[in-house]
């Protein structure tokens, strides 16, 4: 009895402590809070922005969604766009909170796209209820890691995930060891061991990548942008865009009289601004001036500053996004942290006063031609793969030959089994 009566007394000693230590929701970690100007703070299930309903006119009919996206129990409806950000940041080491840069695209017509495949960001990407073998059509900008650095686990959804070629898109390059071409054949040839240990036991359709190259060359005042995917009603244009090295595109994807544009990084030019032009939603990157990246990032501010040259300031957003006139500017590849989120709002307010959204993981837009919506996703940590698509036809299941690098007999004779 004395020991029951010690355990309700400690129960009652913790249960406060429980209470007090946090938000319940492990997906939102942090309490609701704002800044000192009023916009969300970051990680607290709510998007940063002051603008989260925007309508086309005053008097618009709003579908009333729920307070969070929730990944597979909302219908997208058939003339609808959800973008969803799956990575936010960029060039510096990857945060918990923060993947770098990736995007999903799901349009009402079922089809699926992906823009950018950073590190840390195919967990989200699988977590947004689409099965994995609808996830095979990833638009790349340019080939900074920060960009693509995630192919890797995105590559590895195959064996009755996805059966069939992960199909990639990405520029020609200034020359050809530079292009997509060689990059995807580089991340085949790297999972070579990978591939040989796999292709007896699953299915060798899903262990290929396909590289749809964009010729840079064709690129001029005349020509400034390119088709790059024409299909089922969705045309996806790529530009040039000024950033680091030749090669590096924005994309433009228009169905269904929605619009929309991601650049992804680039120094502000009045010509991306062009191309930019009548979108619904327009995601470009913003930079945090070059003593705060410096700061963060422990780097000389020398080297912050070259930095710095390749990318885009509050500031020069503003400008571009006067040019281009979205329906909502959403700047993205932004370190988040409590202490730049006014800074950063005060400084594109300078040139800009136009709806605007700072993306951070998990972001959520729904985009119809009466209305724009903004939400965080509330997604399942643990979630497993939605339901399959039904198979293709003409789907090839076969498995290859067992690999001839066999672990050696000595060593196999030592194993221990539950057969044995
Ligand atoms: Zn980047
Ligand atoms: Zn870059």
């Amino acid at each position: 009895m004395k020991r029951l009566w010690l355990g309700i007394i400690a129960a009652c000693l913790l249960l406060p402590m429980v209470a007090s230590a946090g938000p319940e929701d492990y997906r939102f970690p942090r309490e609701p809070g704002t800044t000192k100007d009023g916009y969300p703070l970051p990680l607290t299930g709510v998007p940063i922005t002051k603008t989260p309903v925007i309508t086309r006119t005053a008097d618009t009919v709003v579908k009333k969604y729920p307070e969070h996206y929730i990944p597979g129990k909302e219908t997208l409806a058939k003339d609808e766009m959800r973008i969803t950000a799956c990575g936010t940041w960029g060039p510096a080491p990857m945060r918990i909170g923060q993947g770098a840069s990736c995007l999903l695209v799901q349009l009402g017509n079922g089809d699926t796209f992906i823009f950018d495949i950073g590190g840390g960001t195919v967990g989200n990407l699988f977590a947004l209820g689409v099965h994995p073998a609808e996830l095979d059509k990833v638009f790349v900008t340019h080939l900074h890691l920060d960009h693509v650095g995630g192919i890797f686990p995105l590559f590895d959804a195959m064996g009755w995930a996805r059966n069939t070629p992960l199909h990639v898109w990405g520029s020609s390059g200034y020359s050809p060891e530079l292009g997509i071409t060689a990059f995807t054949q580089h991340i085949v040839a790297a999972s070579e061991w990978h591939i040989q240990n796999k292709q007896s036991i699953l299915p060798r359709g899903g262990m290929t990548i396909v590289p749809h190259e964009v010729d840079i060359s064709k690129f001029s005042p005349d020509h400034p942008r390119e088709i790059a995917y024409d299909k089922n009603g969705v045309k996806i244009y790529a530009f040039p865009v000024i950033h680091a090295l030749a090669g590096a595109m924005g994309y433009r994807l228009e169905w269904n009289g929605l619009t929309f544009v991601y650049t992804a990084d680039s120094q502000p030019s009045t010509f991306e601004a062009e191309q930019g032009k009548g979108a619904d939603v327009f995601i470009h990157e913003i930079f945090p001036s070059a003593e705060e990246f410096a700061h963060y990032n422990h780097m000389p501010l020398q080297a912050a500053e070259g930095v710095m040259e390749e990318h885009t300031t509050p500031a020069e957003l503003g400008q571009v996004y006067t040019i281009a006139k979205p329906r909502l500017g959403v700047g993205s590849h932004f370190t988040l942290d409590d202490n730049l989120i006014d800074p950063l709002f005060r400084r594109w307010r300078t040139t800009y006063d136009g709806p605007v959204l700072l993306m951070q993981d998990l972001t959520t837009i729904n985009v119809t031609s009466d209305y724009i919506v903004v939400r965080q996703t509330r997604a399942d940590l643990l979630a497993w793969p939605a339901p399959p698509p039904p198979p293709q036809e003409g789907l090839d299941l076969t498995t290859g030959e067992p690999s001839k690098a066999k672990t050696p007999d000595w060593l196999i004779k030592t194993g221990i089994s539950d057969n044995k």
